[in-house]
């Protein structure tokens, strides 16, 4: 599925903004429905580069974006979307570490925002439901009867598929009040 059509305006505005079209007839990957999100990175023009970082997460200084290449694959990617949520608000140099420590009021707002990005990138709503649809075809359960222990399933089958960590997909589906009726 082709990013333009995943993602939201606002999103859409925001990277355009910064780079014009920068998505424009990029897919997901046809097989894989997950977000290509290295591939975001560079069409915005930044760089990845993965090394062993003492303590953090990942950083943005300038166009280039380091990542604690220690970090599990689902970790590395929500830094990556968290470090371009930084570059499109306007910042070129900040760094992840753990939450809390060490963040002014202000920073911590800003931390909000890059984590809410890289939630919008990797879990577009059209992506997060899609995949909650075909996981429970997959299981052959009743969207309408869903246990809490079918909800686990989902959520751990769902992250794996999408490449993301569960307490960021477990997140994000309460976010976006998926299963709320
Ligand atoms: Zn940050």
């Amino acid at each position: 599925m082709e990013y333009e059509k995943l993602y939201n305006e606002n999103l859409l505005e925001k990277i355009n903004k910064s780079k014009l079209n920068a998505l424009e007839g990029l897919d997901t990957d046809s097989t894989e429905e997950r977000i290509d999100i290295e591939e975001i990175a560079e069409k915005l023009g930044l760089t990845i580069v993965k090394e062993n970082m003492a303590g953090e997460s990942g950083k943005l200084e300038g166009n280039v974006i380091h990542i604690d290449s220690s970090e599990s694959v689902a970790r590395q990617r929500f830094t990556i979307g968290h470090e371009i949520g930084h570059y499109l608000l306007g910042q070129d140099d900040a760094s992840r570490h753990d939450e809390g420590e060490g963040y002014t009021p202000s920073q911590r707002k800003q931390e909000r925002l890059a984590n809410a990005y890289a939630a919008q990138l990797l879990m577009p709503v059209n992506l997060v439901v899609n995949t909650i649809k075909n996981i429970i075809d997959h299981l052959s359960l009743k969207a309408t009867e869903i246990s809490e222990k079918d909800f686990d399933k989902i959520v751990s089958e769902s992250a794996n598929r999408l490449q993301v960590s569960e307490p960021a997909f477990r997140y994000r589906v309460k976010n976006l009040q998926v299963f709320s009726e």
